[in-house]
């Protein structure tokens, strides 16, 4: 009898899993292990409450087999293989930079043993690394980076295997953290969260059936910009934990009777989005946390006291700007935001508050369920102008313009916002212009618009001279 392991990461699902099935090759069974380390666990994060509720989801379907173990992995995982007789332990490739490290220390670490670490497969539909130009050089902009990716393709989702042999010996582990702590998003004391958002992969699996099966995709390229509106998937949760893999999103829609029309595109090329900055973050990974292109590095960025407060004004969604403070409230809520919101809250910290890119992103980051390294920060840097667009300083977008365009009758904020639940339709978004628009405790704005996208536009001229 030969034995393999399976170490479960990013990809908390038995659907569409390569990984599962090279284990399966390699072994007569498998025993498959989940662990806890402590440098990526912390229970007050609505990330390691997400990622435990997964797991837990998974430890169900495997109907208590999953072994979990607690402790740095390049002890752990070895220790668990020489225990049960494992030549190969199997993983789906990591991508990120801390990932890549872990893996190559846990790999080296078995090898010492005479074992390996095999990695199959990756959380993306086309790997990062793979779609590069003709000269072999990696993409550094979107447009030209979605045409090769579409010209790659994406393979098909991987067969289910016929049985799954789960090794049935005795493995001890740990228990996983408290269940109370993984009963929802941080809100949850104040709003219950959005139906479909429990964890796990047949949760997921609905919620995106549900999601094709409601017109979703012929609807997304018209509603997609539209915070008051369901119009999104919210698949980006399920797809940062592999609770379902991008390679079964795209095959569900290629084999949908919508499959071929404007929404479906849009759909794709926002998933190639996901797929790009994974990408630039696996060739560039100084990138997560320094501008991506130099240009900009003599930025002047505001910071001390006075900006800290703005900052938390910013932070507590009490800016005096309707949309960018619903935006904020939703993200401490619910764990989650609208895209066209996280473009109009980073715009205004970086723009408005001329505050430098990090300090929102760690900030999305600790808020976010679906915080994800790549997506996060060089969804930051795209606002901010240091990341893969071409010509994004000048973007500097206005909160009311965008709060009338894509909240047209203000539904978004007012749920938000229950200080200016008085205030009935569009003119929600200017209380200034309502005579009774601060009548409930709303706060006035923290900085004037106009001004700032005048100081933000000179900093710019100045930084690139
Ligand atoms: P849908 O509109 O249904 O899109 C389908 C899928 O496409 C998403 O689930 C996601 O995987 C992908 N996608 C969509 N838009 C983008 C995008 N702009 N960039 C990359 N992938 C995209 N996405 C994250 O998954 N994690 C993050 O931490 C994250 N942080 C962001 C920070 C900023 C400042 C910005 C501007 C964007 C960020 N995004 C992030 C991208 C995007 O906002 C979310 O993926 C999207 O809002 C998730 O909702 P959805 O699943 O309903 O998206």
């Amino acid at each position: 009898m030969t034995v393999s392991v399976l170490w479960f990461r990013r990809d908390l699902r038995l659907s569409d899993h390569p990984a599962l099935l090279a284990a399966l090759d390699a072994g007569t069974s498998v025993v498959p292990v989940f662990v806890l380390d402590p440098r990526l666990i912390d229970v007050d994060r609505p990330r390691t409450r997400r990622l435990v509720a997964s797991v837990r989801a998974l430890a169900a379907e495997l109907e208590g087999r999953l072994v979990v173990r607690a402790g740095d992995p390049v002890e752990v995982i070895p220790a668990l293989a020489h225990e049960v007789g494992a030549e190969t332990v199997h993983v789906t490739r990591e991508t990120t930079p801390f990932g890549r490290r872990r893996d190559a220390a846990v790999d080296a670490a078995l090898g010492r043993d005479g074992r390996r670490l095999v990695a199959t497969g990756t959380p993306y539909a086309a790997g990062p690394g793979v779609v590069v130009t003709r000269a072999g050089a990696p993409y550094r902009v979107f447009t030209p980076f979605a045409r090769a990716w579409r010209q790659h393709g994406s393979p098909l989702p991987a067969m289910p295997p016929l049985r799954i042999p789960w090794f049935a010996g005795d493995v001890g582990g740990v228990a996983l953290p408290a269940a109370s702590a993984d009963q929802g998003g941080p809100g949850d004391r104040d709003r219950a969260r959005p139906d479909g958002d429990a964890a796990g992969e047949v949760p997921a699996r609905r919620r995106w059936l549900d999601f094709l099966a409601d017109g979703g995709l012929g609807h997304y390229d018209r509603d997609r910009d539209r915070p008051d509106l369901d119009a999104t998937s919210r698949m980006s949760i399920p797809l940062k934990y592999g609770e379902i893999h991008p390679r079964t999103l795209l095959a569900d829609i290629a084999a949908h009777p919508e499959g071929r029309s404007d929404g479906a595109a849009t759909f794709v090329t926002e998933l190639i989005w996901r797929e790009f900055y994974a990408d630039v973050l696996w060739h560039r990974p100084d990138s997560a946390w320094q501008d991506l292109r130099p240009e900009l590095s003599r930025m002047a960025h505001d910071s001390g006291t006075a900006t800290d407060r703005l900052v938390s004004a910013w932070r507590e969604g009490r800016t005096g700007y309707p949309i960018v403070d619903a935006g904020m409230r939703q993200l401490l809520a619910e764990g989650w935001m609208h895209n066209r919101l996280r473009m109009v809250t980073a715009s205004f910290l970086t723009k408005d508050l001329h505050v430098w890119w990090p300090v929102g992103a760690r900030h999305f980051l600790d808020h976010l369920v679906d915080g994800d390294l790549a997506s996060n920060n060089h969804g930051w840097q795209w606002v901010a102008g240091t990341g893969t667009d071409a010509a994004p300083y000048f973007r500097v977008l206005n909160p009311i313009r965008q709060a009338h365009r894509f909240d047209p009758l203000g539904d978004y904020v007012r749920r938000w916002v229950p200080e200016l639940a008085h205030v009935e339709g569009a003119a929600v978004h200017e209380p200034w212009n309502d005579p009774n628009g601060y009548g409930h405790g709303y706060p006035t704005r923290i900085v004037d618009h106009d001004d700032e996208r005048r100081e933000a536009l000179m900093r710019y001229e100045l930084a690139r001279r």
